[in-house]
């Protein structure tokens, strides 16, 4: 199998004329081919010609140092992309520094009536959460230059233009015990399951994630017996509750309880809304240390604070 390691740039409209339906519009695709030893094999580069956003935005021009007359240069949205997918191959997985350039990709191809890349649930890995498994503590997301100086690569290209952060991205993969880290897949969640039956459920060395089907609110959603159950990982029985679900004000709801065998458990639903105005939960459990459980009885602790004090606020 072959890690295809790519980088989006985009542009976006400046106040007043964003386009809803394409709110940042793709100019670069770069990526590198990697082999199962994580060596370079292919390397893909096109400029895609703007045809939404005719103006480069400030910022971006700042960012990536392009001018709209290299832009010009580059070829058809449809053309580059159908173009990368060949390139990609047949047996490959997408890898990224950080979840947004897969979601953007799709959007675009979305925006231009392209059909899907390969039917849900899409997996590839996310180089950013790997570096933080792999060197830190898991949780933190670092940018790709603090990973670069981190592991003192040469930084010999400068860094945002897409094909030199593909090629960072590739190096910090290369550097990666990778059998390590090689079962925290992430799953992109731009094509959300359309109903029960597609619903995803997938077991980690420690934690357990499932991605719901979506809802039109986020009431009804919460309000499903199958999502706010908990299950532990190990056993699969229920969970006895401690706390729970609470919300942070913020879509995020948290979870406390114990299963007699396995210890303490902590959940967390992450609420997120589709393209298509649905919501959904991106549910996981895990087996927790005491620290870990305490901190969210804490937590709960302390909203309950905060709305005491401020009662007219809401959620
Ligand atoms: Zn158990």
């Amino acid at each position: 199998m072959n890690y295809i390691v790519f980088d989006l740039e985009w542009n976006q409209g400046g106040t007043n004329e964003e386009n809803k339906n394409l709110p940042f519009e793709i100019i670069e695709i770069a990526a590198i081919k990697l082999n199962n030893d994580f060596d370079i094999v292919s390397k893909f580069q096109r400029i895609i010609k703007p045809n939404v956003y005719k103006k480069l935005h400030p910022v971006i021009h700042d960012i990536t140092g392009y001018k709209m007359s290299d832009l010009k240069k580059g070829v058809g949205f449809t053309e580059a992309v159908t173009e990368f997918i060949d390139w990609c191959g047949d047996d490959y997985i997408f890898c990224s520094w950080a979840t947004q350039d897969l979601k953007e990709l799709q959007m675009n191809m979305r925006f231009y009536d392209m059909s899907l890349i390969d039917k849900p649930p899409l997996y590839y890995y996310d180089v950013q959460k790997l570096f933080s498994y792999a060197f830190e503590n898991g949780d933190d997301r670092r940018s790709l230059k603090y990973a670069v100086d981190y592991l003192c690569l040469d930084e010999n290209v400068p860094f945002h233009r897409a094909y030199a952060d593909a090629y960072y991205t590739a190096q910090v993969m290369k550097r990666i015990d990778f059998d390590r880290v090689k079962d925290k897949l992430s799953i992109d969640t731009f094509i959300i399951p359309k109903d029960r039956s597609e619903e995803i459920l997938l077991y980690f060395e420690d934690y357990s994630k499932f991605i719901s089907m979506g809802y039109g609110s986020k009431e009804e959603l919460m309000k499903q017996k199958y999502i706010t159950s908990v299950r532990c990982n190990y056993c699969k029985k229920y969970v006895k509750k401690k706390a729970g679900w609470f919300s942070d004000g913020m879509r995020n709801y948290y979870f406390a309880g114990v299963c007699k065998e396995h210890g303490k458990i902590k959940g967390k639903i992450r609420i997120r809304k589709n393209i298509d105005g649905k919501f959904y939960a991106i549910k996981t459990i895990k087996t927790v240390s005491d620290e870990e459980y305490d901190e969210i009885l804490l937590k709960k602790q302390h909203i309950t604070l905060k709305r005491k004090k401020t009662p007219s606020s809401t959620e």
